[in-house]
């Protein structure tokens, strides 16, 4: 059993795990702290992670960013066709309603939807951390933005089952952020007056507020806002454009048209729009753009602040926004702590600063790690595994949530909706309604306003049928409730309905020393069969998924052993050739040395021909195996000695 929490992010995830003495972030392969949010495919396997990254431009058809901000929609959503094609490459494509990719794989073009493409990459976390623990892991806590919708969360939970992990939690970001910052405080007041700390993070994609109200042990977000078009792919998107419109005069390039140049030239952007956060002008340089062309430029910080001036315009309505719903003026903030890379940006800041009036900002969080801490310590309090401070978390819906029914012929005036949960209801929170029915009926929950979402996204949340209602003796109308919940995963549930019955029970109570026969009411809640079903993946197509996934991943890990062991054969050819005439050159007869050189040559010879260069794990294996009968002989005799004098020296010394 493991405690793992994920800051799952659009430009790369942190991944952080629980351990006796606390949590750490945790390194991936090539010893990163943040890895890739990319899924490439090849001809012979998928890259996924770091692996992808270094594919990212000469494999630009086949490799997928932005899996955060696909999963969940549909192919026709504005946003996917109109902001989210403006940082991809890969063929989009309509997959069972939802938004998929077209890809070369293993030499077939293939359809793979948004959800998949999660899956795979949540697998790749679910190995990095499982490297680090040297355990499997399972229980996991994942953050998404506050403003991901009910069919987002859903997805995002398709995809773990996908990578079979648990998700104890899915957890927004700025809540795992506030986790972070109350749980190591021990000086937090009493609830009456609490310390208000609002949380703005600006990452590469969007940006978030919150407004939370901490004392000791608990935290409650007061209110949160978002500008899910605020970030750092932005920034860069307009400096790219910049950039390739000198271009267009200085070195008659076109960069836009030849996708590989605006790769290169996105890393330069990337690079000055860094060193624009620490000093006053940057350098920009960029080797063979196009045709061995070196492009170079320069970029100042009031330039770029002038360029990017429409994307800090949008800065200032959120943190306005979160600070009025809150209900806080500016004087009760006690703290505004920053997180997300774009914070970095001086300009940034000085429109956050100005938006609060000029008040102090803070960082004292990590500002790239503290959402994965959050998730961590989130997982932890959920696990059995550790026991961790109690700390109490109240989130808040983000959009309203309504149930409509039809209306029933015998009451006319019934209503037809009900917004069940408002905007700003706690999570969890449960409610549950009433119905006057006869017979079976059916609920339909949805969001209450569609303009208050993310582009065009579906606003269809789940349905709910009851099925035989019991009748009354009186022959009047079944009162029925329903309960519903949004749960920790900030997704709705239809969990239970049920009737009431009045009995009437026959007690004996003392009155004055006497047995006294007493009726009293008693409330029996009596089931009333219901199904219900939501955005969530059928279980069979999920099954489907789930099987696929783990033929992919295990003929990826065939084709890393077969490369693995490859090298180690390459390897024991150079290694021992080398051996036998230095370190070995003692111990070895000369006819065994001539026999093992001659197959050491053979293997080499095999090992470039057009058959050793793409063989399999086996044959590679066996190749060493070989070689180590001719060759282990000789190395043991010379270990075998040096153990010897090793010990012999040891006891003269002794003596
Ligand atoms: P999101 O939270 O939007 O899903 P994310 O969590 O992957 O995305 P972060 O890691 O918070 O994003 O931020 C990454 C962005 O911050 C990138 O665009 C990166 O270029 C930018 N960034 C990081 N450091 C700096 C810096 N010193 N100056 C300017 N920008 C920076
Ligand atoms: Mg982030």
């Amino acid at each position: 059993m493991s405690v793992v929490g994920v800051d799952f992010g659009t430009l790369h995830s942190k991944i952080g795990v629980a351990r006796k003495r606390g949590v750490d972030i945790i390194v991936n392969e090539v010893s990163n702290r943040a890895t890739p949010s990319l899924v490439s495919f090849g001809p012979k396997q998928r890259s996924i992670g770091e692996s992808a990254k270094t594919l990212e431009t000469s494999n630009f058809r086949n490799t997928i960013g932005a899996l955060k901000r696909l999963i969940g929609r549909s192919f026709n959503d504005p946003e996917v066709q109109e902001v989210e094609k403006k940082f991809l490459h890969v063929n989009l494509v309509d997959a069972n309603g939802t938004v998929g990719v077209q890809v070369n794989y293993l030499g077939e073009q293939r359809v793979f939807t948004a959800t998949q493409l999660v899956g795979a990459y949540l697998g790749k976390l679910r190995d990095i951390a499982a490297a680090e623990l040297r355990t499997g892991v399972s229980d996991i806590v994942i953050t998404v933005p506050g403003w991901f919708t009910d069919i987002q969360r859903r997805a995002l939970l398709d995809a773990a089952q996908i990578a079979n992990l648990n998700v104890l939690r899915l957890i927004n970001e700025t809540t795992a952020v506030a986790l972070s910052w109350g749980i190591t405080k021990s000086d937090l007041p009493e609830a009456e007056n609490p310390r208000h700390v609002v949380f703005v993070d600006i990452g590469h994609s969007s940006m978030s507020v919150a407004v939370v109200a901490f004392s000791k042990g608990q935290l409650n977000v007061k209110a949160t806002a978002f500008e899910s078009r605020v970030g750092g792919r932005d920034i860069d998107y307009v400096l790219v454009r910049h950039f390739s419109e000198e271009f267009k005069t200085k070195y008659k390039i076109d960069v836009l048209s030849n996708p590989k140049a605006t790769f290169r030239l996105a890393a330069g952007c990337d690079r000055v729009k860094k060193v624009l956060s620490a000093n006053a002008e940057a350098p920009l340089n960029v080797e063979s753009i196009v045709n061995d062309v070196d492009a170079s430029s320069r970029l100042n910080r009031e330039e770029f602040e002038e360029l990017i001036a429409p994307i800090l315009e949008r800065i200032e309505a959120p943190i306005k926004q979160a600070i009025a719903d809150s209900g806080l003026t500016l004087e009760q903030i006690d703290v505004v702590e920053l997180i997300g890379g774009c914070t970095r940006i001086p300009a940034v800041r000085h429109r956050i600063q100005t938006a609060f009036g000029g008040k102090n900002l803070f960082t004292t969080l990590n500002q790239d790690e503290a959402a994965a801490r959050g998730a961590t310590f989130a997982c932890a309090m959920l696990s059995p595994i550790f026991r961790v401070r109690d700390f109490s978390m109240h989130d808040l819906n983000p959009y309203s949530v309504k149930v409509q029914w039809e209306r029933q012929p015998e009451d006319p005036d019934e209503d037809t909706e009900l917004v069940v949960f408002p905007k700003g209801n706690i999570v969890p929170s449960t409610k549950v309604l009433t119905f006057y029915r006869k017979a079976a009926f059916d609920l339909e929950a949805r969001y209450a306003d569609t303009s208050e979402l993310p582009g065009a996204i579906n606003p269809w949340v789940a349905k709910f049928t009851a099925k035989d209602i019991p009748s009354t003796s009186s022959g009047d109308l079944t009162v029925v409730k329903v309960k519903t919940r949004l749960n920790l995963h900030g997704v709705l549930s239809f969990e239970q309905a049920y009737v009431e019955e009045v009995e009437e029970r026959e007690e004996s109570m003392q009155v004055d020393g006497e047995e006294q026969p007493k009726k009293k009411k008693v409330i029996k809640k009596k089931d009333v069969p219901f199904v219900w079903s939501n955005t969530q993946l059928d279980s069979s197509i999920l099954e489907k998924y789930r099987q696929q996934e783990a033929e992919m991943h295990a003929a990826d890990k065939l084709v890393f052993d077969t490369e693995d062991r490859k090298n180690a054969l390459e390897e024991y050819i150079y290694d021992m050739r080398n051996k036998l005439d230095d370190r070995y050159a003692h111990y070895v007869q000369p006819q065994e040395k001539e026999k093992l050189r001659q197959a050491l040559q053979e293997a080499e010879d095999w090992l470039y021909s057009e058959e050793g260069e793409d063989s399999t794990k086996s044959v590679y294996v066996a190749r060493l195996d070989a070689l180590r009968v001719l060759g282990d002989p000789i190395s043991n005799r010379y270990r075998e000695t040096e153990e010897r004098s090793r010990v012999i020296s040891q006891l003269r010394e002794t003596i």
